[in-house]
């Protein structure tokens, strides 16, 4: 939108932004395209992990959530008990917000979107007659493994015991049995979950952090189950590059040390900002990684391994065996680092943000997925895209293997020429008139036409 348009006119859009990384960096991303587009922007925040108020436009108004100092999420016994307090305690915190700005604006000019795990927001903004939009962070492709999984449930049949875990999942090809989210817990809280974003909830719309040709067939099909627009405007960090808002340290020493290796030589290996995996899976890692031979960075975030301060857990003679073709850091610019000439491949968790942006950045990638949606996008990188190869033994000899497949061999290449193509049509996806900025445009006028 021009300049010269009041924004007063425009309705304030309320964001909520949940307290993990993956999700609140796609959410200010879209805030700042939105309000790049015409829109006054509120953020209402947990207090723990908040955003940094001085890394966006002076404009934003922040709504700290009162969250009656919610743990971290190690404290809890489950994720699903962590984003229940998470629920309980920031909805009335939130309410008196919208209580606030209803008196000072009128309920006919905000509109809440809201991050898929923040339901609170949901039943308070559909309480107070304010629209409500869902912002998924995900893949679409995880919802249909969703439903899935929930049917699994309800049948009273558990994944892990009666299932054979390489077999494709009847109607929902190409998903195994062992790509569908794991979990245990009770039916009525599948349910929940499922509710939360079903139609039962009434979003008045929802936001896809994800791109059309890469997930049209998920789209639709959610589309049609949901009944309600769909806009996929991804990836966020292409429609509107931001600055870092990280709450972690970022090492960006690595990118000079980048500068120094030869093309595509280094294996770049993170697993994100929650995975979390055992001392036995760290050594196996570490020693398929000296075999390789290969270059790498490796960003190892303290907390990787339970109780792991940082290298102490590493096998002895590690370090100084692969001193000279690799860098271990905390936290790494990722952006930066997987856009480098110098990164050949991404050993990745394949939490969605890291597939969006190897995608975007033309890198492939071995996925060795862990939990949520990552086996679904591990199983859509590896399978459908191929431009991946998926880690199923976490094995020294089997990593030794994996990685000269993806940075040596003709395999490796063939799959980097597959993801260079992607990579020019995400270009055009974010591009003038392409199919991420169309679909913003139909975001900016659903929300102007409340
Ligand atoms: N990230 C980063 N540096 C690191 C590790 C991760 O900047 O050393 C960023 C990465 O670019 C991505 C996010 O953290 O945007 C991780 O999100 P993702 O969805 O991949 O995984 P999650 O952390 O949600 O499991």
């Amino acid at each position: 939108m021009e300049e010269h348009v009041s924004r007063r006119r425009w309705p304030l859009v309320v964001l909520t932004s949940s307290p993990f990384h993956g999700h609140m960096t796609p959410t200010l991303q879209l805030a700042t395209a939105l309000h790049a587009k015409g829109f006054p922007i509120a953020i209402a925040h947990s207090n723990l992990n908040p955003p940094n108020p001085s890394n966006h436009p002076s404009d934003f108004t922040f709504l700290p959530l009162s969250d009656n100092n919610l743990s971290t999420i190690e404290k809890y016994a489950s994720f699903t008990d962590f984003i229940s307090a998470l629920n309980q305690n920031c909805k009335a915190s939130f309410k008196e917000h919208l209580t606030r700005l209803i008196m000072s604006q009128g309920n006919k000019s905000i509109v809440v979107i809201f991050d898929n795990v923040m339901h609170f927001a949901r039943i308070v903004a559909v309480d107070m007659n304010i629209p409500a939009i869902v912002f998924r962070s995900t893949s679409a492709a995880y919802f249909p493994a969703f439903l899935a999984r929930l049917q699994i449930r309800q049948q009273g049949r558990f994944l892990e015991e009666d299932f054979a875990m390489q077999e494709i999942v009847p109607n929902y090809h190409p998903l195994r049995y062992k790509d569908l989210p794991f979990s245990t817990s009770p039916v009525e809280e599948w349910k929940q979950l499922v509710s939360n974003f079903s139609q039962q909830a009434h979003p008045s719309a929802i936001i896809w952090n994800t791109i059309k040709f890469l997930e049209h067939e998920s789209l639709t099909q959610i589309h049609n189950h949901l009944q309600v627009p769909v806009f996929a405007i991804g990836p966020l960090h292409k429609i509107k590059p931001s600055s870092y808002v990280s709450s972690h340290q970022v090492d960006t020493s690595c990118i000079t040390w980048l500068d120094k290796q030869p093309p595509k030589s280094v294996v770049y290996i993170s697993f994100g900002s929650l995975a979390t995996m055992d001392a036995k899976v760290l050594t196996e890692m570490a020693w398929g990684l000296a075999k390789s031979n290969q270059r790498f960075l490796w960003a190892l975030r303290p907390g990787l391994v339970c109780g792991l301060e940082w290298l102490e857990l590493l096998p002895e003679g590690f370090v100084g065996e692969t001193r000279e073709r690799g860098l271990i850091v905390k936290w790494a610019p990722q952006k930066d680092v997987l856009a480098h000439f110098a990164v050949g491949g991404f050993w990745s968790h394949c939490g969605w943000n890291s597939c969006l942006e190897s995608i975007s950045s033309g890198v492939v990638m071995i996925c060795q997925p862990f939990s949520v949606d990552q086996g679904v996008n591990a199983r859509y990188m590896s399978y459908v895209w191929k431009i991946g190869l998926e880690l199923e033994q976490v094995e020294r000899e089997e990593i030794r293997r994996m990685i000269k497949r993806v940075m040596v061999d003709e395999e490796g290449e063939e799959m980097r020429v597959r993801v260079n193509g992607m990579k020019e049509m995400v270009k055009e996806a974010v591009g003038n008139s392409g199919s991420s900025q169309e679909s913003l445009e139909g975001l900016v006028n659903f929300i102007l036409s409340r």
